[in-house]
């Protein structure tokens, strides 16, 4: 979709992939899919046989597995940080997920939100190896049914380090986005995109969409889009090498009290480094640097785009924080390139994942943040 305000605004044409659309209300979908998928086609998860996914994530990710889990079969153990907004945990509960709420800490912490749900998962599939409900007398056949020898594993989705989530938007959402702005421009030279704009998580959208984007159109440039208090938009503008056990940097995300979920992290994922192993990290990816978003920059957004901006004449867009970050990016990236240009985004998710915190007027104001929808975009954007 375009966003037409913000088009206006810059002079250049600012499209959006609506991955709010999607069945699990996120872009976490296409990941979710395709690593249960592969972990399928490896024989590390079989459908109704007690098998369990085991994941640790901010909310979205934990939601589309929790959604195919239900659906294909397979049990579902959601590990996330006590910090983020409740009604993720409860739209986890309902599609039957077990939910365990960690205090926030580092990634070197073994309380960790990934790191317990990596120990989860270990301790379930020794827990069933000598289960008798299932245990040595069965195994699983692939249909339900069972022979001897089989016990239900538990499967660490692992997002953070697993090439396959880069791999998922690599094959899919790349694609997917290349296709829609093709079609859309019927082929002709306005098809054309000459920057990519992303927060990152994980890593795995910026990193797959750009790899596929990079062989249509070799001249775009890519942009990271971080909240205020991750360290990542330091990492990318200084070229830090990647390093899977490094400490995080000295502006601690999980000490601070995050409005905007999903993005921002001090360290750089798998996801990242998958793409040039040997190169400097990931500057080489990141070819046009990061920008950083101040929380009140992303709230203004997001009430300008519920106030003035929609799909059609009859909509109007209400955005979760990710987008609203990956919006203001947008609009700073196209002040410096300048009119004409077309500019691709993702809104990864709706504000409907956002209602206890991000879209929440009476915390934020706790927060001394301003939610008074802004008069113009001149008025917020330094
Ligand atoms: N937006 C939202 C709402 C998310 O949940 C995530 C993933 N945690 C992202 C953006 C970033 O995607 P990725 O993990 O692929 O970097």
């Amino acid at each position: 979709m375009e966003i037409r305000s913000l088009s206006e605004y810059t002079g250049c044409r600012v499209l959006a992939k609506a991955e709010f659309l999607n069945p699990g209300g996120s872009s976490k979908d296409r990941i979710a899919l395709y690593l249960i998928e592969k972990a399928e086609e490896n024989g590390l998860l079989v459908p109704n046989t007690g098998c369990c996914i085991f994941e640790g994530t901010s909310g979205s990710t934990g939601i589309s597995l929790a959604m195919i889990a239900k659906a294909k079969g397979y049990k579902c153990h959601i590990v996330m940080s006590s910090d983020i907004a409740k009604e993720k945990s409860d739209i986890l509960e309902k599609y039957g997920a077990t939910v365990e709420r960690v205090p926030p800490c580092s990634i070197v912490d073994p309380n960790n939100f990934v790191n317990v749900a990596r120990r989860r998962a270990d301790e379930y599939t020794l827990q069933h190896q000598n289960n008798s409900e299932w245990g040595s007398s069965s195994s699983a056949l692939g249909d339900g049914t069972h022979k001897k020898g089989f016990s239900p594993r538990g499967y660490f989705v692992n997002q953070f380090e697993n090439p396959l989530n880069f791999e998922a938007h690599y094959t899919r959402t790349g694609p997917e986005i290349y296709q829609q702005i093709t079609s859309q421009c019927n082929g002709g030279s306005s098809g054309k995109v000459d920057a990519f704009i992303h927060g990152s998580g994980t890593g795995g959208t910026i990193s797959g969409v750009t790899k596929y984007l990079r062989t249509k159109f070799p001249e775009l440039k890519v942009y990271l889009a971080d909240p205020q208090g991750s360290g990542l938009a330091n990492k990318v503008n200084h070229g830090v090498m990647f390093s899977p056990t490094e400490k995080e940097g000295t502006r601690k995300r999980h000490q601070v009290d995050t409005i905007v979920e999903g993005i921002g992290l001090n360290r750089l994922t798998k996801n990242f480094a998958f793409l040039f192993p040997n190169s400097k990290m990931p500057t080489s990816l990141v070819d046009g640097g990061a920008i950083t978003v101040t929380d009140q920059e992303a709230v203004y957004m997001s009430r300008w785009l519920a106030e003035n901006d929609g799909n059609t004449r009859e909509t109007r867009l209400f955005v979760g924080s990710s987008s609203a970050i990956n919006c203001v990016a947008v609009l700073k990236i196209a002040k410096k390139l300048g009119a004409g240009k077309t500019i691709v985004t993702i809104l990864a998710d709706s504000g409907q994942r956002h209602l206890t915190k991000f879209w929440n007027d009476g915390y934020l104001d706790k927060l001394s943040l301003s939610t008074t929808p802004p008069s113009s975009l001149d008025s917020f954007i330094s």
